[in-house]
């Protein structure tokens, strides 16, 4: 109980010294602007004087006004930019980074609300929101809200590479950071610079602006007085989060130990992070002094020019530093890192395809030939160019691209023409699409390809459908990365073989790929809201052809398609 208390004592007092420290900071605004006001002024009066003839600023009167009004303008422009950055500053970097909450259907980000909860009541803090960002990348980061409530923020990657034990450094680190008041400090600094971004962005002409979140937006557009002050003022921001960033991060190394009690836990995180990729985006550089490893971890080396003007201290020195609370040697760390990587590879459930049986031979199912409920298509429906086509399936008639209630449309079962409108099974298929359900509502939750019932499983912690007979699995299209950075599951050698002949077949072979596309041509249709779903290839990188239901945004696998897409980039 001791240091809990000792904590909670010590978050409140840290809270008011980081109150003093950033009015120092609105200190050093306020001067910076002073200057810069200052000498923008100057520069135009001075010139105006050499116009207008008996104008000089040097008269004493002119000189005691300039100074007067420059005062106010810079105080007012400082006091300004410091509300700004500290109310809107966190929510527009979590923004930037396309930071959101965890999915509480989702089995690791699960772990992560549960590990975060445990950690911030055993330090002594009343509230911590967490935060995900969905990049393959490794690292972590803690913010200070405008409510004065910190947030802790971790990459989908470093939630899927990390042991248990690994994350709870890692947050152990981030609430160290936030009991120490760094996280108050450095959220303000990055935000003030956000700012002048900001400022920048909009002085841009509106295209450029409007690019999605993430991407970078680089013009050479604007106002140049706008961008010179604006340039100027990123460097006085960087150098002012540089020059605390790298005691601090040793620091809050220590801390984070006495919380956790884990150094060697620590260090491996540390390591593993900072010699994976931890890029984030261009625009996370500028943020680098919130991050556990600075986004660029891998090209830094430890010579002298980084060591003055790098945000972290070198990786080495960290590792060192965990390694002798433990006590161990840096090495033994590293050795444990390639250690557990190995024992979590070994450990990895090895996923059989549903064509490998257990005597061996190989059957085949693939849920493209499973024997379907052969249903004819029974109706038939003049095209806008008066030309009889079909005969389709219900299902079928309703995704025609021309299809309306009005269409004259024959049923060939029954021998009856008339508009579409005018049958009721037609009447009750539509109702049904409208209200997003499947044309067949008993199709409702069932295989599109072999109709059996789907179940809900979680595959690599993603809760997902899958069909028990043909292995097919539906998933929400938003959530296949998360599968792809995840490795819980192995695959067979079978597998293995097949993601192989796929690349040597297809990606390889572009005649093979419109061959495998024509397969494919079967109309499927979302089981869980009945649109068409649209065949195409995952990406331009990995043409594994899937079907996508644009309406409620799922991704239907078929037999092995997700299992070799994951081996593909696996294996790349
Ligand atoms: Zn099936
Ligand atoms: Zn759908």
């Amino acid at each position: 109980m001791k240091p809990k208390r000792k904590f909670t004592k010590d978050f409140y007092e840290i809270q008011r010294q980081q109150w003093q420290k950033s009015l120092f900071l609105l200190l050093i605004l306020f001067v910076f602007y002073f200057f810069l006001a200052g000498f923008v002024a100057f520069v135009f009066l001075v010139s105006i004087g050499m116009l207008v003839p008996g104008f000089s600023l040097f008269t004493g009167g002119t000189w005691n006004d300039f100074l007067l009004v420059n005062l106010i303008v810079s105080l007012s422009i400082a006091a300004f930019h410091f509300y700004d950055a500290r109310y809107h500053g966190a929510r527009f970097i979590r923004k930037r980074l396309s930071a959101e909450s965890p999915d509480t259907d989702d089995v690791y980000h699960k772990r992560f609300i549960n590990t975060v909860d445990e950690m911030r009541i055993a330090a002594g803090l009343p509230k911590v929101t967490p935060y995900i960002i969905s990049a393959f990348a490794i690292n972590s980061m803690a913010l200070m809200e405008a409510d004065k409530s910190p947030s802790i923020i971790v990459t989908e990657g470093l939630l899927a590479e990390f042991t248990r034990e690994e994350l709870q450094a890692v947050i152990a680190h981030e609430l160290a950071h936030i009991i120490r008041g760094d996280t108050f400090y450095i959220t303000l600094v990055c935000s003030l610079a956000n700012s002048f971004e900001r400022l920048r962005q909009m002085s841009e002409p509106q295209e450029a602006t409007q690019g999605q979140i993430g991407e970078v937006q680089e013009s050479a557009g604007g106002n140049p007085l706008v961008y010179a002050a604006t340039s100027i003022s990123s460097v006085l921001m960087h150098l002012l989060s540089t020059l605390i960033s790298r005691q601090r991060e040793l620091m809050a190394d220590a801390t984070a130990v006495e919380l956790n009690r884990n150094p060697s836990a620590l260090a491996r995180a540390v390591y593993k992070a900072h010699v994976s990729n931890s890029f984030i985006g261009d625009f996370s550089l500028s943020y680098s002094p919130l991050f556990i490893v600075p986004p660029r971890s891998k090209n830094i080396s430890d010579g002298l020019l980084s060591r003055i003007f790098n945000s972290h201290p070198p990786l080495m020195k960290r590792v060192r530093h965990l390694a002798e609370m433990v006590p161990a040697s840096p090495k033994k760390i590293i050795d444990d890192v390639l250690e557990i990587r190995k024992k979590r590879e070994k450990a990895r459930f090895v996923l059989h395809s549903k064509e490998e049986t257990t005597t061996g031979e190989k059957k085949a199912v693939d849920s493209r030939d499973a024997v379907q409920p052969k249903e004819e298509g029974v109706w038939c429906v003049r095209n806008p160019k008066g030309k009889w086509i079909g005969p389709f399936t219900l299902e079928k008639l309703l995704s025609l691209r021309f299809f309306t209630s009005r269409i004259w449309t024959k049923n060939i079962q029954e021998g009856i023409e008339a508009t579409a409108g005018e049958f009721p099974q037609i009447r009750t298929g539509l109702r049904n699409l409208y209200q997003k359900k499947p044309v067949n509502p008993k199709r409702y939750n069932k295989c599109p390809r072999c109709r059996t019932l789907l179940i809900d499983i979680f595959y690599e912690g993603v809760a997902i459908k899958s069909c028990p007979s043909c292995g097919g699995k539906l998933v929400d299209s938003a959530l296949i990365g998360r599968i792809i950075a995840r490795r819980e599951v192995a695959f067979s050698d079978y597998l293995v073989e097949k993601a192989a002949g796929f690349r040597e077949n297809f990606l390889e072979n572009p005649a093979g790929m419109r061959k495998i596309n024509k397969e494919k041509s079967q109309d499927i249709y979302c089981p869980l809201c009945g649109s068409r779903m649209q065949p195409r290839p995952f990406t331009y990188h990995y043409i594994v052809p899937i079907n996508k239901c644009f309406w409620c945004h799922k991704t239907w696998f078929d037999t092995d398609e997700l299992e070799v897409l994951q081996l593909l980039i696996e294996l790349r």
